[in-house]
């Protein structure tokens, strides 16, 4: 079988689930698709994912509640190994990435991580995927009874429901103790759409020059177009928004349909997450910004004036 570990976050399925559920179909190897659901209460998130697989395995346990790294790696080694799963596909979110590489030790078996195409040969799995900041694909190929992957976040195109439901099962399983335990929580406040499942993503740099300046340029154009919203991290390091929203090699790497950029100059660490969205659209003030190398569409100048006239366009 081909073992899916579905992320889900507040009662919903998460794209990135969608995503992996397309990945598994696109690999021709042999077995049922089969989600692995483990968490608390999880009636909904159940019910969603059967109408994309071929059948669900449900481990609602209050242990579950929390994700922990040594607890979801235990369950799913656990899993894959009692239903023989020849492929185990983990999301790579920040947690998918923090436990895969366990579960591949665990089960003996190769981990293919980033991977954005899946090319199937005669059983033999043949993959490309991002390496060096995004900025070369590597082709791999591999022949392994068990692989483990992680696929990069909105490479493969969402899956679509079928109108049938898929059987569910419930699974027991022996589950580490939890040796660390979360005894407090505070939250950044969130911009109005996550930056994972934004089609549109407005984003900005230190060109918006001061926290206003975002609030109205960034956030106004993101209100507009009904953005997420993200920034540079030179943004983030100057306190001007919350890490939540830095985009990049130590942020969050995106792919949305358009990306916005104002006032960012274009660094390596800032395109490595977010240089493969679909159209990229810059405005800055130099036209020698390195954004403007990546960029589908540049506006050369000044963006007090372009952005406010944008949104006015925009709300007209
Ligand atoms: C290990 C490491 C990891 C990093 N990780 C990340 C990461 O995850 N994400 C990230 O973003 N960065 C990251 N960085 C930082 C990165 O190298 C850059 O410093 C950062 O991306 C620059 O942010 P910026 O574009 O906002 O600022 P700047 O580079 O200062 O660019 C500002 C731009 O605004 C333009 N501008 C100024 N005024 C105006 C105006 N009025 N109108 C129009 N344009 C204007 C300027 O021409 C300039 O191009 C990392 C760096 C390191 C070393």
């Amino acid at each position: 079988m081909i073992l899916i570990v579905v992320e889900h976050a507040n009662g919903k399925v998460s794209k990135s689930t969608y995503e992996m559920v397309t990945c598994a179909r696109e690999m021709g190897r042999e077995g049922p698709v089969t989600a692995l659901l483990l968490g608390s209460a999880t009636v909904t998130v159940a019910n969603e994912v059967a109408s994309l697989v071929d059948q669900v395995l449900v481990a609602d346990h209050a242990d579950l509640a929390q994700y922990d790294p040594e607890i979801w790696s235990a369950a799913v080694a656990q899993i894959a190994s009692e239903g023989e799963a020849n492929t185990v596909l983990i999301s790579g979110s920040r947690s998918g990435r923090e436990y895969s590489p366990r579960v591949a030790v665990k089960l003996d078996a190769p981990l293919l991580e980033d991977v954005v195409s899946i090319t199937p040969n005669e059983g033999v799995i043949s993959a490309e995927r991002y390496t060096y900041l995004a900025r070369v694909t590597e082709t791999v190929v591999v022949n392994a009874p068990v692989i483990v992957i992680t696929p990069k976040q909105a490479a493969f195109a969402a899956a679509i429901p079928g109108t049938q439901a898929a059987e569910q099962f419930d699974v027991d399983l022996t589950l580490p103790q939890r040796r660390v335990q979360i005894t407090g929580k505070s939250q950044e406040k969130m911009s109005r759409i996550s930056l994972a499942d934004a089609e549109i993503v407005v984003a900005g740099g230190r060109g918006v020059g001061s926290a206003e300046g975002f609030q109205n340029l960034v956030e106004g154009l993101a209100d507009a177009l009904g953005a997420a919203v993200g920034a540079t991290r030179a943004i983030v390091d100057a306190g001007w928004r919350p890490y939540s929203e830095q985009v990049g090699q130590t942020g969050k790497t995106v792919q949305p349909k358009a990306y916005i950029a104002i006032g960012i100059s274009g660094a390596v660490q800032h395109l490595s997450g977010m240089g493969k969205s679909k159209c990229i659209v810059a405005i800055n003030k130099d036209a020698d910004a390195p954004i403007f190398k990546v960029a589908d569409y540049g506006i050369v100048g000044d963006v007090n004036q372009i952005v406010p006239a944008m949104i006015a366009a925009i709300r007209k």
